[in-house]
């Protein structure tokens, strides 16, 4: 991981986890390009492309379950201010009615004014 010019390469030639060594390639005094070759046995790679680079998973756990846990929250307390669950919201045989506004509504109707239904209170005919 200190060396920054390395990667780890699963080399084909010698079958080992090995580090890739990148040298620098001159014609003349020009550089022309990089040699590249296994640290371990010497082998070496035509271009980059053929470079068996070992393959690193990205890590995305905690964005992942940050995520979730917002998503959980919001759809909770959606569904709490809903009619359905207001101290306003009466039910009859005929309609849904709202007591504060004296309007019809439906149960999934969310409203400003939600006043949180008194828990274990059953209306009373
Ligand atoms: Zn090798």
């Amino acid at each position: 991981m200190a060396m920054s010019t390395s990667r780890e390469i699963q080399c084909p030639a010698c079958g080992k986890e090995a580090l890739l060594l990148r040298e620098p390639r001159y014609e003349g005094f020009t550089r022309v390009g990089e040699t590249l070759s296994c640290a371990s046995c010497g082998h070496v790679f035509a271009s980059e492309d053929e470079v068996p680079f070992k393959h690193r998973p990205k890590v995305e756990v905690f964005a992942e379950s940050d995520r979730s846990k917002k998503v959980k929250v919001f759809a909770e307390g959606e569904n709490k201010r809903i009619c359905r669950y207001c101290a306003h919201y009466v039910v009859n045989p005929f309609m849904q009615w709202c007591g504060l506004h004296k309007k019809e509504v439906q149960a999934t109707d969310t409203c400003p004014q939600f006043t949180p239904k008194p828990p274990e209170k059953k209306a009373a005919l």
